[in-house]
Parts: structure tokens; C-alpha cells; sequence
């Protein structure tokens, strides 16, 4: 009888250490699609996990890529969230039917009204400037005004800017629109393609190295990618730094052209709870101020540390249109660049 009773306990403690060390089953499980490199926010999902106990597994590809993945896979999909860059791209999402709304009182609060989406159906998670960028020694800063002035012929041949194929000069092209009405968005890009230096080639990147080495004396980048360069341990990307400085526009108008990184939750989500939460862990005050540290990305959420790189270029004035307006003129602004010969 006793060695009955000892060989149950024995049983049940056998059982409990394997329950304890199988995998969780799904319910403590997200599934997450992202655009962004592994290294922008992998470290956050470990502590996450850490602090949580949800396990989040990472599957990363482009923005596109995922977007027609997520489509075919339809209601079988594993996601449970998905997360880009870009307005434009979170907008894309949004009108193929992917997401679905999220109310939280604590994503409302925490992220400003014009950095999510009007039907929350996705969250801005950090914030880029996409300011004017000068060569310290050709240009002085007191002959820059706003981004319509980029049009005017002083200009002629001094401008490097990446294609229209990219979303972010199509987000820029659709604030213009909103502020300016399409008629002058397009005699602006007009001019703006008259005073190209060269043909569009490369990535932002490659526009703040060509004025830095003398192709052209302004252009427009994002600003992470000047924040990356100015704390990096290379040459030439400290160099271009030493040559570029930044130029914060329309400071007495619309102010600073501004994007995001975002992310919603998903119309067939098998676990929307565990999601959810980690979006609001996305967006909480340590969260926010690693996205400046590791990324020289603004938080989105107000009174976040910000990075001494980031305080170091100053504060400014951010347009404050609704990111949804700049996926909504998507189309017209893509439009509108071909007709002004924006290649
Ligand atoms: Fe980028």
C-alpha cells in the first residue's frame, strides 16, 4: 500500500517536470511578420518573452514579399501580427484586408492619434524625419527654406534624391499633395526632377555619401540612416557625417516630413490577447527609448529618452498630418511623380 502511494507521487512528479518542459502550446505563442532586420527587433521580443513568458517566433522578409505571403496564406496563415516600415506599406496592408482593429486604451494613450492608423487597424512604433541634408562647405543653411523650394533653379543639378519606386519619396510626394493640393505638388516635382544632379540611383544612404563627396550639394534622406553613419566606426560613413549636415524644413509651415514603422494585428489571428500585448510592450517607455538607442529612430511615444545622437541634432517641428493620409494619396502621388518624370 505504501510503495503504491510513493509509486503514484513518483508518478505525478515525473509528469509535472515533463509538462513544465514541453513547448507551450499555442496560446502562449505570437507569431510575428516582419520587414525590418532581425537585429532591430529581436532584441526586444527576447525581453518580451523574458518578462511575459509568450514566446514570439520571428519570420522576416520584405515588406512586399511578406504582404503577398500573408495574402495567399489567407485564414491558414500562423501570423499574428505584422510589422513594416512605412505608412504607405501599413496602408497597403490595411486596403488588402489584412488587419483587423485593436482597441486599447493603453496604445491610444501612449501613441499619438496621427501615428496610428484611423481605424486602428495598425500602430506607428518609430518615428523617421526625412529632413534636408547639405554639403557643410557649398551650401549655407540660411539659403534653405521648405521642400518647395528644392524646385526653384538656384538649385540646378545640385539635388540627389533615390527613384519614385520607392515608398518613401511616395509618402513624401503624398504629404505634399495634402499640404499643397496635387496641381502645385506637381509643378514643385517638376522643378524638383529639372534640378537633379544624376539620374535616381541607390538608397538613402548613397545620396547623403554622393553630396559628402561632391555629386551633388542637397538631398533627402531618412534620418536613421545619418544616425547609423554619425555611430558607426567606419570611415566613410564618419566622414560623410563630418561633410553633411542636417537641414530641419518648413519650420514656419507644415513642418518636418515625418514616416513610421508600424504594426497591426492580423484578421486571422489564432492568439489576438498574447498579440496585442505585445504591441502595447512595443510601445511602452523602454521599448520606445531602445528604438532610439539601437536605431536612432524617434519613439513615437511622447517623453521617451531620446539617444545623445538623436539630442544632438536639435528639436524641431514634425508635420502633423495623419500618417493614413499618406497611404490614402499613394496612388495620385505615384501618379503624379511618373507624369513629372520622377524615374
Ligand atoms: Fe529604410
Amino acid at each position: 500500500m505504501r510503495s503504491g502511494i510513493t509509486l503514484l507521487i513518483i508518478v505525478a512528479l515525473l509528469l509535472a517536470i515533463i509538462f513544465s518542459v514541453l513547448p507551450r502550446d499555442d496560446a502562449d505563442t505570437v507569431n510575428l511578420y516582419s520587414s525590418r532586420n532581425e537585429s532591430l527587433i529581436k532584441p526586444l521580443l527576447d525581453e518580451f518573452t523574458a518578462e511575459t513568458g509568450i514566446r514570439v517566433n520571428l519570420l522576416t522578409g520584405s515588406g512586399d514579399g511578406l504582404l503577398s505571403r500573408l495574402q495567399s496564406e489567407g485564414r491558414n496563415s500562423p501570423a499574428d501580427l505584422f510589422l513594416t516600415v512605412d505608412a504607405g506599406a501599413l496602408h497597403r496592408a490595411k486596403s488588402a484586408g489584412l488587419f483587423q482593429p485593436v482597441f486599447s486604451s493603453s496604445l491610444d494613450s501612449a501613441i499619438p492619434s496621427q501615428l496610428r492608423d484611423t481605424d486602428r487597424e495598425w500602430f506607428g512604433l518609430s518615428m523617421r524625419a526625412r529632413p534636408i541634408f547639405y554639403a557643410r562647405n557649398r551650401v549655407d543653411p540660411t539659403e534653405l527654406s521648405n521642400y518647395l523650394d528644392l524646385a526653384d533653379e538656384r538649385w540646378r543639378g545640385r539635388i540627389c534624391v533615390r527613384s519614385s519606386d520607392n515608398v518613401y519619396n511616395q509618402s513624401l510626394v503624398a504629404a505634399m499633395i495634402a499640404h499643397h493640393g496635387e496641381e502645385e505638388t506637381e509643378a514643385w516635382a517638376r522643378g524638383l526632377v529639372a534640378n537633379f544632379a544624376r539620374n535616381p540611383v541607390g538608397g538613402d544612404r548613397d545620396q547623403l555619401h554622393a553630396v559628402a563627396s561632391g555629386q551633388c550639394d542637397v538631398a533627402l534622406a531618412n534620418t536613421y540612416y545619418y544616425g547609423a553613419m554619425a555611430v558607426s566606426e567606419n570611415a566613410t560613413n564618419l566622414e560623410t557625417v563630418r561633410q553633411v549636415g542636417i537641414f530641419w524644413p518648413a519650420q514656419q509651415e507644415e513642418g518636418v516630413h515625418i514616416n513610421v514603422s508600424g504594426i497591426g494585428l492580423l484578421r486571422y489571428a489564432n492568439n489576438p490577447e498574447s498579440a496585442i500585448q505585445l504591441i502595447e510592450f512595443l510601445a511602452s517607455e523602454r521599448s520606445q527609448a531602445w528604438y532610439a538607442e539601437a536605431n536612432q529612430e524617434y519613439p513615437v511615444r511622447e517623453g521617451a529618452t531620446l539617444s545623445s545622437e538623436l539630442e544632438s541634432w536639435g528639436a524641431f517641428q514634425a508635420d502633423t498630418l495623419p500618417m493614413s493620409t499618406l497611404g490614402e494619396n499613394n496612388a495620385v502621388a505615384v501618379r503624379l511623380m511618373n507624369r513629372a518624370g520622377w524615374r
